[in-house]
């Protein structure tokens, strides 16, 4: 009975770190970097994959390797994402068991190409057949589309991406493909008018400019070179490897195949120009007899005609802003910082509804055409946890997603699974773990959560600036009792004299990060003159119309539209409930250097992630318990004939009720438990250590 597991042989370092002897921080880099000097860059954590991005394309993807791993245990080969994305698609198909693949790990770390690497195992393993292979197409052809609008070139990942995305692939009964949803979550909206040093703004400008036809672009009314649009950075217009040309084709066909009709492509690309457009508006100053400077539009009539705007329409909506109480307008003129103000306002808001609009409308075309039960098999690829230089509203939205993410891991990994031993009386000492519950709450609580301070200061009445918000989260933060006890003791908000007057900081629980606070209001407020959505409503451009529905007189809403802070954290606790209903599969990926670099591995960066991913704490967790579990359903199919109650007559147990049914399965694991020394039970499964692995 006792088989060695294939991990153990022919293996380069240890596959799984849960038999890494002896096990210490050091012994684990160590394993990590001989088996990635090795281009083995997958290892285990029992279940748990640590991916690490070998920066480099190496040949470990190929139809060969997919027929390797398919219908194999997942202990059965060396370590492959293949494997858990084979595991967690048998158990949805042949257990009904709906799961979610987690993918974790900071910018750069490997992700998305993660994500990208699930679904297309998956489209390979899973049923053929002409319409079945048109829904795997088109869930596949997705990819390309979303990183053109919604990926750009950072300093940390020449395509990172700048959205969160969740996708739900759904299956029938016998686990064929039957189409997805995709949600969205936030889009760096702030990049499509300013782009950091080093950084280029979304990939479809620079596809569009470098890959459409002449004759494209003549209807588009737009040139090739980058240097005539203010909204494009120039510094690093082109990116090694990255064929921007190329791309453009792919996008094109992409669209194609995922079911977009000529002429909606058509328009989404003319609102990509209208953007590049907008961001060539000029306003000069104008010296007025009341001694006030007020903005003097010098626009872009092609813009005018593109959209088929008036061109005194859009000069008015520049030069005014109009606010409406109950039964009166008032009208003030706009000086030119608040023109230009304006100008960028539409245009991040322009190019952020479109990119929901495309969401929306490719999940229109993958989504499933049956009413019939499915099976989910949900993949998550988030933007990755950033400390940059300067972190602003989006990098502090980005990390307190991530928080998230790394508290639903330690919730089933650590948390969940050691109470469970103590729970069922098995012999347990306690491991000890960081919890960053803490700093979710320091961020999330509804009454004094920093989003909820952020949120009372938008709404407040009176002067509202940055400055304001600040001070009242230095005294709140400072007084308050709930906070008071952190900053004693434990604080994730800290204080510190020495900041800068308009910074806050955080620890999170990847490390600290100071957050510089111009512009959380503005972008929390996310708010859009409504004069602009007017003039956008009367464009003759029905794509620009249905993006900004409130534009329509007839329709005019008083009501205040919720900020961008808290519709995230309301999207992100959907998300996280929706996670918590499905088996998870965790995929933690690892950068193993700064400068995107193949072979190179920077054992202080490596180490610094795998303690901030809790990955020690993992393993030890794994070890001390009971590496090996089979449910008791799964082993009375494999160990039936061995219980007098359950062989020869075991089908017979199909029709016995609830209770009898129950028992005879715990006959059968006490029997197991007995014959083969080291299984453990629990309620629901048997418990076998890993040193013990077998069947
Ligand atoms: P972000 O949070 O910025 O979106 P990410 O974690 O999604 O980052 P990816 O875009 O997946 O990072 O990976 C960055 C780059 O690393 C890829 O463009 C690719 O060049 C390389 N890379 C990642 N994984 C692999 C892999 N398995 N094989 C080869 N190259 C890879
Ligand atoms: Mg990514």
């Amino acid at each position: 009975m006792e088989v060695k597991t294939s991990l153990l042989d022919n293996m380069i370092g240890v596959g799984d770190m849960v038999l890494l002897e002896p096990l210490s921080e050091e012994t684990f880099i160590d394993n990590l970097q001989k088996r990635f000097s090795h281009n083995e860059i997958y290892t285990y954590i029992g279940s748990v994959v640590i991916s690490m991005n070998p920066y480099r394309s190496l040949p470990i993807y190929t139809a060969d390797k997919v027929e390797e791993y398919r219908n194999r245990n997942f202990y059965e080969l060396s370590p492959h994402i293949y494997a858990l994305s084979d595991e967690a698609y048998r158990s949805l198909r042949d257990q009904d068991k709906d799961q979610c693949i987690l993918i974790t790990g900071e910018s750069g770390a490997g992700k998305t190409e993660a994500s990208k690497l699930v679904m297309s195992y998956v489209a390979a393993v899973c049923g053929k057949g002409h319409e079945v292979n048109k829904v795997k197409e088109q869930l596949l052809q997705s990819n390309p589309v979303l990183e053109a609008f919604g990926n750009a070139k950072t300093v940390r990942n020449d395509n990172s991406s700048r959205f969160g995305k969740y996708m739900d692939i759904e299956f029938d009964f016998k686990g064929d493909p039957l189409g997805g949803v995709i949600s969205n979550y936030l889009l760096e909206k702030s990049r499509v008018v300013k782009q950091p040093r080093g950084e280029r703004n979304f990939h479809i400008f620079y596809q569009l400019l470098s890959g459409a036809s002449e004759d494209m672009l003549k209807k588009l009314k737009l040139g090739r070179d980058f240097s005539k649009y203010n909204y494009l950075s120039l510094d690093s217009a082109t990116v090694n490897g990255l064929d921007d040309a190329a791309n453009f084709r792919t996008v094109r066909n992409a669209m194609q195949i995922v079911g977009f009709l000529e002429d909606e492509v058509q328009s989404v690309l003319e609102l990509v120009a209208a953007v590049l457009k907008l961001g060539n508006i000029e306003f000069k100053p104008e010296s007025r007899a009341n001694g006030f400077d007020e903005s003097l539009y010098v626009g872009d009539l092609e813009m005018c005609e593109l959209l088929g705007i008036e061109q005194l329409v859009l000069e008015r909506a520049f030069s005014f802003r109009t606010v409406e109480a109950k039964m009166e307008k008032v009208s003030t003129t706009l000086n030119v910082a608040q023109a230009y103000y304006a100008r960028d306002a539409l245009a991040k808001n322009l190019y952020s509804r479109m990119f929901s609009w495309l969401v929306n409308r490719i999940n229109e075309s993958i989504k499933a055409k049956t009413k019939a039960r499915k099976k989910v098999m949900g993949v998550l690829d988030i933007y990755g946890f950033e400390i940059f230089e300067d972190n602003s509203f989006e990098q502090f939205i980005i990390n307190y997603c991530n928080e998230k993410l790394q508290q639903i891991f330690i919730e089933l990994t650590l948390r969940e699974e050691q109470e469970e031993y103590v729970r069922e009386g098995i012999e347990w000492t306690n491991i000890e773990y960081f919890n960053n519950a803490i700093i979710c709450e320091l961020i999330e609580n509804n009454q004094n959560g920093i989003l909820a301070m952020l949120d009372e200061e938008c709404l407040r009445p009176g002067t509202v600036t940055d400055e304001t918000f600040l001070d009242k989260l230095n005294t709140v933060c400072a007084e308050h009792q709930h906070f008071e006890s952190r900053l004693s003791k434990n604080s994730k908000f800290l204080t510190d004299h020495s900041l800068p007057h308009n910074c806050f900081r955080i620890q999170h629980y990847a490390g600290k990060v100071l957050y510089q606070v111009e512009g959380f209001v503005d972008k929390n407020n996310d708010l859009l003159y409504r004069d602009l959505s007017q003039a956008m409503y009367k464009a003759n451009h029905s794509l620009m119309k249905l993006l900004f529905p409130e534009g329509n007189p007839a329709k005019v809403n008083l009501k205040r539209p919720p900020t961008a802070g808290f519709q995230f954290k309301a999207s992100v606790g959907t998300l996280m409930r929706n996670l918590q209903t499905k088996n998870p599969n965790y995929i933690r990926c690892i950068k193993p250097n700064d400068k995107k670099a193949a072979q190179v591995f920077s054992e202080s960066l490596v180490s610094h992630q795998v303690r901030y991913l809790g990955l020690m704490e993992n393993v030890r967790v794994r070890r001390a318990g009971y590496a090996f579990r089979q449910a008791y359903e799964p082993c009375l199919e494999r160990y039936k004939m061995l219980c007098k109650q359950t062989w020869p007559h075991w089908k017979d147990l199909l029709f016995f009720l609830e209770e009898r049914r129950r028992q005879c399965l715990e006959d059968l694991a006490t029997l197991i438990q007995k014959i083969y020394r080291g299984w453990k039970r629990r309620t629901h499964f048997l418990l076998l250590k890993k040193s013990q692995v077998v069947v």
